[in-house]
């Protein structure tokens, strides 16, 4: 482990990077003028699962960057991939019938990984333009096909499916549709399956089948020659950790087979062994004809995405397609894909996937079980290494605080002071840890979970809020 660096070592005082910050850099998702004068937090190193600030403090990173720094940081073998493949070769783009040994293997390694049905793959920089390449081609699939009115795409209520704008359309997140003019047409939204918010009164199995029914009402509402695809992540990761009960996606699978529509599965977070498989779809067991990826494939390292397409879509589009008129730039960018593969490969040496499915993931799924016993907690749920935990107002009831108290961000305010990151989507509180963490780290982050439940519950009881 590094030495803790001094503020001074970054060449600046926190309060001079702060202003800085302040007078240049708009953030992502972010009030910038109550941050000017809040002042950012200045992360300047990270070693494994931990990251240290520009004051010295030591932080466990129970949210691995942004659910992407899988194999943890640090990792030589992928940054001297990078610094390799910077030096050979930093950049050749795939548009002019050219290609780069990186993105080639990478093609051919993801293949290997991927289901059965998968053998080709289209890169992107980003999970949402992975996405709107979903977009694009669903629709070119079925124009193709003779199809062309089959353009409707079905996703989900609080779902999130990036940021550009049909990443943010796909995306069931109501503000953020509330700036820029969002769906854009052709995307529609049913309830998700979440049974905390939707469903308490059923128990979770019939739920599970309710919900999927939303999907059928949704496709005989449209119209089912007019409906394109229907786009999932296997769990909602941004929308609070949200795993759906197991009736829900092999009900789903049935009704997309059932009408002949696509069937994506948005494996952003999911993919690269998060659930303790390399993929959701795998845990959840459905057989997807799309899969987005991105965060994982280079655990954060570089930014690289894509859409791995299954051979139901990938036979029509070269044996009828012509020109697919749709890239970018950095589509299969051989920095990005030689960092990917030098982490796949880590991921099979170090038996990660295994390591979540057999060791840390069960573990994990034990510790969180006894925080059922908090005062504060009316609901836990885990698969492979992400979890959440649902504070309520009382136990008994499972009734929630009022929102406007924003008790998950008193929790989460607990959490930082204590080192520890653990987001708060409303008051429901998330982790999704580097894979590499240990059953001794999980420890380590059970005690200072804990106690940030337990410095809520006082603040909860002194506000008299409960
Ligand atoms: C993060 C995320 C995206 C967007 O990826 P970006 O790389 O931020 O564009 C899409 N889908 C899911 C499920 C995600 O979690």
């Amino acid at each position: 482990m590094n030495a803790v660096l001094s503020p001074k070592a970054t060449g600046r005082t926190t309060q001079e990077w702060q202003r800085a910050d302040a007078q240049h850099f708009l953030h992502p998702f972010t009030d910038f003028g109550a941050l000017a004068k809040k002042g950012s937090r200045i992360i300047t190193h990270a070693e494994n699962i931990y990251l240290w600030d520009s004051e010295g403090h030591k932080i466990l990173d129970a949210m691995s960057g942004l659910w992407c720094v899988n194999v943890g940081y640090g990792q030589q073998a992928l940054i001297d991939a990078a610094t390799r493949q910077l030096k050979e070769l930093p950049f050749y783009n795939a548009f002019f019938q050219t290609a780069t040994p990186p993105a080639i293997e990478l093609a051919e390694l993801l293949a290997e990984v991927t289901p059965a049905q998968f053998k080709h793959v289209f890169f992107s920089g980003s999970g949402s333009e992975g996405n709107d390449t979903v977009v694009r081609m669903v629709r070119r699939y079925w124009d193709i096909l003779g199809q062309p009115e089959r353009q409707v795409i079905i996703s989900r209520k609080n779902a999130y499916h990036g940021s550009t704008m049909a990443g943010a359309s796909l995306g069931g997140m109501s503000y953020m549709h509330a700036q820029g003019g969002l769906p854009i047409p052709g995307i529609v939204h049913i309830e998700q399956p979440h049974w905390f918010e939707n469903g308490k009164s059923m128990s979770r199995a019939e739920f599970g089948k309710v919900a999927a029914g939303w999907l059928e009402d949704k496709i005989l509402e449209v119209g089912p020659d007019k409906v394109a695809a229907f786009i999932g992540e296997p769990i909602q990761g941004a929308g609070g950790v949200i795993v759906p009960p197991e009736t829900y996606w092999p009900a789903v699978q049935a009704i997309c087979d059932k009408y002949g529509i696509l069937l994506v599965s948005d494996e952003v977070i999911c993919g690269f062994g998060r659930t303790g498989n390399w993929w959701g779809c795998e845990t959840m067991g459905t057989k997807p004809d799309l899969m987005t990826f991105a965060k994982g494939v280079t655990s954060g390292y570089v930014p690289l995405g894509g859409v791995m397409v299954g051979e139901r879509v990938a036979k029509v589009l070269i044996e009828q397609g012509g020109d697919f008129n749709h890239g970018y730039t950095y589509s299969g960018h051989p920095v990005a894909c030689a960092v990917a593969i030098a982490n796949i490969k880590l991921i099979r040496e170090l038996k990660l996937v295994e390591h979540v499915r057999d060791d840390v993931g069960p573990y994990l799924a034990e510790q969180f079980k006894t925080l059922e016993a908090h005062p504060l907690v009316g609901e836990v749920q885990t698969v492979g290494l992400m979890g959440a935990v649902q504070l309520v107002k009382n136990k008994a009831l499972l009734a929630p605080f009022a929102p406007e108290l924003e008790v998950g961000m008193v929790c989460r305010g607990h959490c930082f002071g204590n080192g520890l990151i653990m987001r708060a989507v409303g008051d429901r509180m998330i982790i999704a840890p580097p894979l590499v963490i240990t059953r001794a780290q999980i420890d380590e982050m059970m005690a200072l979970v804990r106690r940030a439940l337990d410095l809520t519950l006082a603040d909860v009881k002194a506000k008299g809020w409960l």
